[in-house]
C-alpha cells in the first residue's frame, strides 16, 4: 500500500469515527470497503476530486421513530424504530428490517452501508437502505408481534413506496413479521404495491424468495470450490445460525452432497456427527418457525448430536464453513481453529460475521473467502425478482427465478474475479466485490452531479 494511500484511509477514517461516535460497526464496514477502494481511487482522481466515498458513507437520510405498543398484559412498551436510507444512486432503497434487542444506530448504519454495494452487485436497480428495532420477537404472543409491527408501520409508512423504499426481512422478520408489516401498509395507504418483499405466496411473494439467502449462498460456494476443482460432494460443513438463512444454506448444502454437521442459535449450537438429513431439517424448520423453540431442542430430539452451551461452531472440524447467523461471530481464534482443522473455504451467508482479524487470517493462508455482500446477495437479489413481478403483476415458476438466482450468483462470482484476482493468482473476494459494487454506484452518482 502506498504511502497516499495510507495517509488518506488514516485521515478519512480520523473523520468519520470523530462524525460518528460511538458507531464501531459502521466504522469497521466502511474501513473495509476503503481499505480495497483506496489504492483504486489513488489511480482515478476524478473520483478523489468528486469526493464520492465522503458522499457515500453520509446517508441520504436516517428516520428513527417511537414506537409504542401495548403487551398483553396491558402495559404500555416503548420501542425505537429507525429506516436509514443510505443511497438512491442506481434504485429505491431497498434492505431488510431487523428486530433484535441489539439493533442501535451504528448496527443499522453499517448494514445500510453493506447493502449499497451488495444491492449494486446483483445488477439489478436497487440502492441501498436498512431498518429496524430493538424490539426482540422471540417469547411474544402473536397478537403482540400483531400490534408492535402495526405500530412500527404507522410511522415507516410515511418514508417507504414502492417507488421510493422497499424493506424486506431480515433477523427476527421473517413471512409472519412482514405479513403484519405489510398489512398495516395496505390499509393506510389504500393501496396494494410491491413496497414490501419477502410476501406470503399467495399476495405477491415470489417463489423461492424464503430460500434465495442460503441457496444463493450455496450457489457462490459452488463457484468458489470450482476455482479449485472442488464441489459440495462429500464435504463436511459447519453452519451457524438456525433462522432463515441457515436453515435453506443447510437444505442446498445437503442436496449438493455435503454433511452438514451444526446449527447454532444465540444460546449455543448442536453437533450432529452423523449430519442432517431431510427429516431432521424438517424438524428443524417445525422447531424454529412454527414452535419458536431453541435448537437445544434437537440435542433432545436426536440423542446421537450434541449441544454446546454458549459456544459457537467453529471448533468443530469441517471442510466449507457458512456463518449465517449474525456480525462478528467468527474471531481470530475461531478463525485461528477453522484453519487448523483444515478448513479451505468461508462463505458468509450472514451480514459482516467475520472480524477485521479473522479474515486476515482467512486470506493469509489462502483460503476461499467471500463477504457476506457477494455471496448473500441472493436474498435481496430475489426480492429485486418479486418487484420486478409485482410491477408486471405477474409469477414466475420456481425454475424461472431459481435460473435467474443461478445467473446473478454466478455473475456476481464473476465479477470478484475480475476485480479482485492477485498477481499470485489468489482471488481476494472481499476486493472483488467492494471495487465492482464501488464502481457501479460511483459512476451513476458522477453523471448525476452533485445531489
Ligand atoms: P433469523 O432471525 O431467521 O435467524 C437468525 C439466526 O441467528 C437465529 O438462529 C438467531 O438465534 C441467530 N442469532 C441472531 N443474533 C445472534 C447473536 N447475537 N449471536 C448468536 N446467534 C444469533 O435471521 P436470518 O436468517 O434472516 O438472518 C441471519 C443473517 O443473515 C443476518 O446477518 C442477516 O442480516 C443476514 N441476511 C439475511 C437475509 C435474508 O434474506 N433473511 C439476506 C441477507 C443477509 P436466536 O434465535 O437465538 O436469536
Amino acid at each position: 500500500m502506498s504511502k497516499f494511500t495510507e495517509n488518506y484511509i488514516a485521515n478519512f477514517m480520523n473523520e468519520l469515527v470523530a462524525k460518528n461516535p460511538g458507531e464501531p460497526e459502521f466504522h469497521q464496514a466502511v474501513r473495509e470497503v476503503l481499505e480495497s477502494v483506496a489504492p483504486y481511487l489513488e489511480t482515478s482522481p476524478y473520483l478523489l476530486d468528486q469526493k464520492i466515498m465522503e458522499r457515500m458513507v453520509e446517508p441520504e437520510r436516517v428516520i428513527m421513530f417511537r414506537v409504542p405498543w401495548m403487551d398483553d398484559k396491558g402495559e404500555i412498551q416503548i420501542n425505537r424504530g429507525y429506516r436509514v436510507q443510505m443511497n438512491s444512486a442506481i434504485g429505491p432503497y431497498k434492505g431488510g428490517i431487523r428486530f433484535h434487542k441489539s439493533v442501535n444506530l451504528s448496527i443499522m448504519k453499517f448494514l445500510a452501508f453493506e447493502q449499497v454495494y451488495k444491492n449494486a452487485l446483483t445488477t439489478l436497480p436497487m440502492g441501498g437502505g436498512k431498518g429496524g428495532s430493538d424490539f426482540s420477537p422471540r417469547g411474544k404472543s402473536d397478537a403482540e408481534v400483531m400490534r408492535f409491527c402495526q405500530s412500527f408501520m404507522t410511522e415507516l409508512q410515511k418514508h417507504i413506496g414502492p417507488d421510493t423504499d422497499v424493506p424486506a426481512g431480515d433477523i427476527g422478520v421473517g413471512g409472519r413479521e412482514v405479513g403484519y408489516l405489510f398489512g398495516q401498509y395496505k390499509r393506510l395507504r389504500d393501496e396494494w404495491s410491491g413496497t414490501l418483499t419477502g410476501k406470503g405466496q399467495t399476495w405477491g411473494g415470489s417463489l423461492l424468495r424464503p430460500e434465495a439467502t442460503g441457496y444463493g449462498a450455496c450457489y457462490f460456494a459452488q463457484a468458489m470450490l470450482a476455482t479449485r476443482g472442488k464441489s459440495f460432494e462429500g464435504q463436511t460443513v459447519c453452519i451457524s445460525g438456525s433462522g432463515n438463512v441457515a436453515q435453506y444454506a443447510a437444505q442446498k448444502a445437503m442436496r449438493l452432497g455435503a454433511k452438514v454437521v451444526t446449527l447454532s442459535d444465540s444460546n449455543g449450537f448442536i453437533y450432529d456427527p452423523e449430519g442432517l438429513d431431510e427429516e431432521k431439517l424438517e424438524y428443524v424448520f417445525t422447531l424454529k418457525n412454527v414452535l419458536r423453540g431453541r435448537i437445544k431442542e434437537y440435542a433432545d430430539k436426536y440423542p446421537q448430536a450434541q449441544y454446546f452451551a454458549d459456544q459457537r461452531p467453529w471448533g468443530i472440524k469441517c471442510d466449507i464453513a457458512m456463518p449465517c447467523a449474525t456480525q462478528n461471530e467468527i474471531d481470530a481464534d475461531d478463525a485461528r481453529k477453522l484453519v487448523e482443522n483444515g478448513c479451505y473455504c468461508v462463505t458468509e451467508g450472514a451480514n459482516m460475521p467475520t472480524t477485521p482479524e479473522a479474515i486476515a487470517i482467512f486470506q493469509s493462508h489462502k483460503l476461499l473467502y467471500s463477504p457476506g455482500k457477494a455471496s448473500n446477495a441472493g436474498g435481496v437479489a430475489t426480492s429485486g425478482l418479486e418487484m420486478t413481478q409485482n410491477s408486471i403483476r405477474q409469477k414466475w415458476t420456481r425454475e424461472e427465478v431459481d435460473e435467474h438466482l443461478h445467473r446473478i450468483m454466478s455473475d456476481i462470482h464473476d465479477a470478484c474475479i475480475k476485480y479482485g484476482t492477485e498477481e499470485d493468482g489468489y482471488i481476494n473476494y472481499v476486493k472483488g466485490a467492494n471495487i465492482a459494487g464501488f464502481l457501479k454506484v460511483a459512476n451513476a452518482m458522477v453523471e448525476q452531479g452533485l445531489v
